[in-house]
């Protein structure tokens, strides 16, 4: 199934496709349903009932178990500095890339969702009778996505404020279609993500410009020069799908009297 079905799927009250469990996926508001792990890696990882995974006990005392990292043995490879979070409501942990203090304190971003590949290994003690979480990937807004701020992309307050006389564009307007993006759009971006079969989690190619700064297919001009380059992780992407599925509704639903806009890639 494409990505967009598999979207309007979830979005419509079905499950996630491919889905880890029958549960609908989560979509927190704010970053409190994750506690930091004092000790990280290292520390003892709790179970799906909280519990933690203590395997035995030293002549002196000293509980041994089953680590964080040895129940996620590979999911420090994404990036440095990834760090785990102790979900209580979801009975597992999700994870951050960079030292952050909350989740939420990452700049730059409106959401994340967690990741694909955080599965915990089975094999780390599954002989041991221990029950390990299984719950489908979530959603986090931050509160600041939210509340519109000035001309921040995914800043516009709603769809229909945009197909108003005021505001739709003028025939000569040159603004591209990222300039239209509303608070809504950054939900519907992250739904692309856990719908992602590649299971790439990406927004872009994983590689960097000539400044060093890693790509992105977050503007709309990044992603028409991508998608005339033929870049091929532009289907994995989720703001490609945002960006078109803006156009066409801002196209199909023209104020009374105006003509529908098609949104012209002027790249040069
Ligand atoms: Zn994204």
């Amino acid at each position: 199934m494409a990505r967009k079905s598999q979207v309007t799927h979830c979005l419509s009250g079905g499950h996630l496709v491919n889905a880890r469990s029958n549960e609908n996926p989560n979509i927190f508001c704010n970053d409190q349903f994750a506690e930091e792990v004092e000790y990280a890696w290292e520390q003892f990882a709790k179970d799906a009932t909280g519990a933690e995974m203590i395997t035995g006990q030293h002549r002196r005392g000293r509980k041994t178990g089953i680590t964080i990292e040895e129940v996620y043995p590979h999911i420090q490879d994404i990036a440095p500095g990834t760090l785990p979070w102790w979900c209580p409501e979801l009975g597992g942990y999700t994870f951050s890339t960079g030292l952050i203090e909350s989740l939420c304190a990452k700049e730059g971003r409106q959401a994340l969702t967690s990741r694909a590949d955080a599965y915990p290994s089975t094999v780390a003690g599954s002989s041991l009778g221990l029950t390990y979480a299984n719950f489908n990937r979530h959603v986090l807004l931050f509160p600041s996505s939210l509340t519109p701020a000035g001309t921040d992309s995914h800043s516009q307050p709603s769809v229909a404020g945009l197909v108003t006389s005021a505001n739709y564009p003028a025939l000569n307007d040159n603004r591209l279609i990222d300039k239209f993006g509303t608070v809504s759009c950054t939900l519907y971006h992250e739904m692309f993500h856990p719908v992602d079969s590649a299971g790439t989690d990406r927004d872009g190619p994983d590689e960097r410009d000539a400044n060093g700064k890693l790509i992105q297919y977050y503007a709309a001009k990044t992603i028409i020069l991508a998608n005339m380059a033929g870049a091929a992780q532009i289907v994995n992407a989720p703001e490609p799908y945002v960006l078109i599925a803006l156009a066409a509704y801002m196209y199909r639903n023209p104020p009374a009297g105006k003509t529908g806009l098609f949104f012209v890639p002027n790249v040069g």
